[in-house]
């Protein structure tokens, strides 16, 4: 946290060394010292100073100044720094205004010119002054902080990179709050959002994610020219086989098009993963995850979304969305699955402005005390109520048919909880609202009633589909595009076309040599953490073959 600051203001250059001279052998520890010769010089300095979310501590200004008074200085500054002290220097002639600004401007002080020593007329003053901002203030957060507003989908998206890397952010509503509303069109004339400000003093404006993990120092571009392995997805299979390939030396490269974790990482807590018997949260286990990983030399890169998979005997090519190229001996598809995104009018134009899709753990907070709506009733849908009627004052989920069919012990859970209601039998039927989601219909299917609800947030939390596109031209998948993988490769009992070698695909190899998938993205899966662990410990296992074999 930089140091509060102590502005001196006062245009004469004799006076302004000599005040900064004496507040510097006083206070120069604590306090960083910033002595300024015109009005409006110091207003654009606490701009900036705004900007970087520094705080002021005190103002010693002098009244008589040619461009703007100290008066007239103090008027503006406030406005930027409330809490901070105000101590006027004055000529005997100026009293009447210091006096008139105590009322006008709060004035804590005026000291008469000169203040020699210091000792006894300067420092007592002060000290009492700075003994009772340093016993009020509220110091301001120093950390990265997104301004913007809750209907934009860049500034979820945002916001939920930022959660998902476990980096943390202040958020602030510039609807909601005047001074953020300031700092914003300050920087973005056009209201571009969101704007992230940095505590180097430095902006990005509506940047892309990649743009963003650049500047907080995440990894974008892979060091090497060729890998043994691309792990591509860096849920828990695709991380599992990171960390058994490094352990090993192989020289491996995880891509990650979102945050680490996958699906994972978006839970509020995993209570059936063996091993942790109060549960453990899904950043929590990412976080471990991924360190271990980085232990083991297997670089991350942030951002950064595979499009396609070539293949070059005896290499494999992996292409990135911005272009760029990955070569290596071996490919792990470890995508993982997204949710089913709603069909409905409106529901595209409302993502990311109250429609939420498994985003529980990013918005959560924005709705405090506020009535939310679930979809779903799946385990990560009873999780997400569960987690959502932590800060909301209400949660009804919306359950398709006749009963939830999360795990016996996330539904009893949410049963159990007072602040959640379920509709089973439940219907969505339309959403709607002009900038953000205002309502919501939905149809009791048992009584075929119809009715609109209020609704300011709603988490989706409906079915998943694989995350296949990138080889689905590629290697053979099944009709709802999961990878097939070993022996459910053949066609007719015999090895796929696409297959050159004379042994038959390993277990979790594709119909492609060399190019192996595991976890979610999987055809056979079970769609739980364990099983994307061990997939991809087993992937990584026989990739260990394959690549011994070349
Ligand atoms: C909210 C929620 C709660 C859950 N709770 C539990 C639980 O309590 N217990 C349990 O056992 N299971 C739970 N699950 C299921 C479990 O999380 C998944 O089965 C598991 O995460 C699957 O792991 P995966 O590595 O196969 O894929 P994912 O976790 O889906 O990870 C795939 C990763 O690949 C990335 N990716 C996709 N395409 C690309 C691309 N082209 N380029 C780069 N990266 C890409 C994605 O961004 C993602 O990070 C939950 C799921 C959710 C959504």
């Amino acid at each position: 946290m930089p140091k509060p600051v102590i502005v001196s203001l006062d245009d004469d250059p004799e006076v302004l060394s000599s005040v900064e001279r004496d507040l510097r052998a006083r206070y120069g520890q604590d306090y960083r010292i910033v002595p300024l010769d015109a009005g409006l010089v110091a207003l654009a300095y606490l701009k900036k100073l705004e900007q970087r979310n520094e705080t002021v501590a005190l103002f010693l200004v002098d009244q008589r100044m040619p461009e703007m008074s100290g008066t007239e200085f103090l008027a503006e500054a406030i406005k930027m720094y409330p809490q901070a002290k105000r101590v006027l220097l004055t000529a005997y002639a100026d009293t009447k205004a210091a006096i008139d600004s105590i009322n006008d401007l709060g004035l804590d002080y005026y000291l008469m010119k000169p203040w020699h020593p210091p000792q006894e007329k300067l420092y007592p003053v002060l000290n009492e002054l700075l003994d009772d901002w340093k016993a009020h203030v509220r110091l301001p957060y120093d950390g990265i902080r997104v301004a913007g507003t809750l209907w934009s989908l860049a500034c979820h998206e945002v916001k939920d990179f930022l959660t998902r890397h476990q980096i943390p952010y202040q958020w602030l509503d510039i609807e909601r709050d005047s001074a953020a509303q300031a700092l914003v069109t300050d920087v973005s004339p056009e209201t571009k959002l969101p704007v992230i400000f940095f505590p180097d003093g430095t902006q990005l404006i509506e940047p892309s994610l990649q743009g963003l993990a650049d500047k907080v120092g995440l990894q974008t571009r892979a060091q090497l020219p060729f890998y043994d392995l691309v792990v591509i997805g860096s849920g828990p299979a695709g991380l599992a086989a990171a960390v058994y390939a490094g352990s090993e030396g192989y020289k491996c490269v995880l891509l990650e098009k979102a945050a680490p974790g996958g699906q994972a990482g978006s839970s509020p807590k995993i209570e059936n993963y063996l091993g942790f018997p109060t549960g453990i949260s899904g950043d929590d286990l990412t976080r471990r995850a991924v360190s271990q990983a980085k232990r083991f030399g297997v670089e991350i890169l942030s951002a950064q979304e595979a499009a396609h998979v070539v293949v070059k005997d005896p290499y494999r090519i992996v292409q990135l969305k911005d272009g760029s190229e990955i070569s290596c001996h071996a490919v792990l598809i470890a995508t993982g699955a997204s949710f089913h995104t709603l069909n409905m009018p409106g529901a595209r134009t409302l993502t990311g402005a109250g429609i939420y899709y498994g985003a529980a753990y990013t918005e959560a907070m924005n709705y405090q005390d506020q009535h939310v709506f679930v979809v779903g009733g799946a385990n990560s849908a009873a999780q997400g109520a569960l987690y959502l009627s932590r800060f909301a004052s209400r949660v009804t989920v919306l359950i398709r048919g006749p009963e939830a069919a999360a795990s016996k012990y996330l539904v009893d859970a949410m049963y159990a909880n007072p602040k959640i209601e379920i509709l089973l039998n439940t219907d969505l039927l339309e959403v709607s609202g002009t900038n953000t989601l205002e309502q919501i219909t939905i149809k009791d299917t048992n009584s075929n009633e119809i009715r609109a609800c209020d609704a300011k947030a709603m988490f989706v939390f409906i079915g998943v589909r694989p995350q296949s596109q990138i080889v689905a031209e590629l290697v053979s998948c099944n009709d709802k595009g999961y990878i097939l993988t070993g022996a459910d490769t053949r066609v007719d009992g015999k090895p796929p076309r696409s297959w050159t070698l004379e042994r038959d695909p390993l277990l979790l190899e594709t119909s492609i040599p060399g190019i192996f998938a595991a976890g979610d993205v999987r055809h056979g899966t079970n769609h739980r953490v364990a099983s994307a662990v061990g997939e991809g410990a087993i992937g990584y296992a026989l990739i260990k073959e394959y690549l011994k074999a070349l």
